[in-house]
């Protein structure tokens, strides 16, 4: 029987929410899928699997590259070779994905944003969605994907019988990269998360001694501010303030981005606010496709004159 595996992400016993785009791919291709996790894993949506694969290991020996290619290969002496391998397209994803695409010998696709289901081509971006290239596999046998975070997680859809569940433990498991622990960030005062405004700068803002103005004008606005990661990266705003695949997911009622580009990084992270408005004076720049209202200008003379505006 052909199957898709998805290789489930999970972090201290968590099933991740972006395995759902895993998922969602191996519905959109019509494969009955089949899902490999540490035993003990808890908060997975059962209902969207056909098997459930618990592997009697410890998440930390999970994390083993070496050891995921070793269950990989036990699960393939048991059932046969899957039609694909699908992963996530997270750091530990990729990782995992080309660590499998060098032992199994298998061709691979990452970070696949779209699917044209009829000519069974998958779509990945370059250069911040600036240029899209699509790959078709020419030759029948297995191949490995990794799916961008939240690009296909709307095509889940419910099984009607409940998942097989299968236990394995008879594979190798190699110790010789000992996972430590997980680095929890820094507390911050300020929760993004939570907050109903943000204003959020990005690399436009040009320098650190910008940045303060923009402080100002959140201010005013009642806003919390927040950045894109290259500000993050600078040091010009902390950690707990990113948006984006690597920051924070936020969801305030007005998102007010200023010279932010409007790479999909960070979109993932705003694009389910209920008011999007972009500052840029770039009126090409990807974010404008993404935003309810736009203003091409440079955005220190918008935040001066808001500023003014404000101050009454
Ligand atoms: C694994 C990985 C994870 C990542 N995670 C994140 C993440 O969590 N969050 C994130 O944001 N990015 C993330 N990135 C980085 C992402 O790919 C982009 O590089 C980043 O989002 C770009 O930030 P930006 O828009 O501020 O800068 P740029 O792309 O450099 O855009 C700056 C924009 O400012 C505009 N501009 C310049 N001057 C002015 C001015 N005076 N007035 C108005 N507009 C002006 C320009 O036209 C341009 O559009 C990640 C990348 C990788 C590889």
């Amino acid at each position: 029987m052909s199957y898709a595996l998805i290789i489930g992400e999970v972090r201290k016993g968590v099933f991740e929410e972006r395995n759902l785009d895993s998922i969602g791919i191996c519905a959109l291709l019509q494969k009955e899928t089949r899902l490999l996790i540490p035993d003990n894993t808890y908060a997975m949506d059962e209902r969207l699997i056909d098997t459930i694969v618990k592997a009697k290991i410890a998440e930390d020996m999970f994390l083993n590259p070496i050891n995921l290619a070793n269950m990989v290969e036990h699960l393939i002496e048991l059932h046969g070779n899957p039609d694909c391998i699908i992963l996530t397209n997270s750091s530990s994803g990729t990782e995992f994905a080309s660590y499998l695409s060098g032992m199994l010998g298998l061709p691979i696709i990452t970070d696949v944003s779209d699917l044209d289901k009829e000519r069974r081509v998958f779509l990945k971006s370059y250069y911040s969605d600036k240029l899209f290239g699509e790959f078709a596999l020419v030759e029948q046998r297995p191949f490995i994907l990794t799916v961008r975070g939240g690009s296909f997680k709307e095509h889940c859809v419910e099984k009607v019988n409940s998942p097989k569940i299968e236990y394995i433990d008879n594979f190798a498991v190699n110790d010789s990269r000992v996972f430590l622990e997980y680095v929890e960030e820094e507390k911050s005062e300020v929760d993004i998360t939570k907050a109903d405004f943000i204003l959020s700068i990005g690399r436009g803002v040009g320098n650190k001694d910008e940045v303060s103005g923009y402080g100002e004008l959140a201010e005013f606005l009642k806003a919390v501010l927040s950045g894109s990661r290259p500000v993050i990266d600078k040091m010009w705003l902390p950690k707990a303030r990113q948006v984006g695949t690597s920051g924070k997911t936020v969801k305030p009622k007005v998102y007010l981005a200023m010279g932010i580009s409007g790479a999909f990084q960070h979109i993932a992270g705003m694009k389910d606010s209920d008011c999007i408005i972009a500052v840029n004076k770039d009126a090409n720049a990807p974010i404008f496709q993404y935003a309810h209202y736009g203003i091409i200008a440079d955005m220190h003379k918008v935040r001066d004159q808001l500023k003014e505006i404000l101050k009454g």
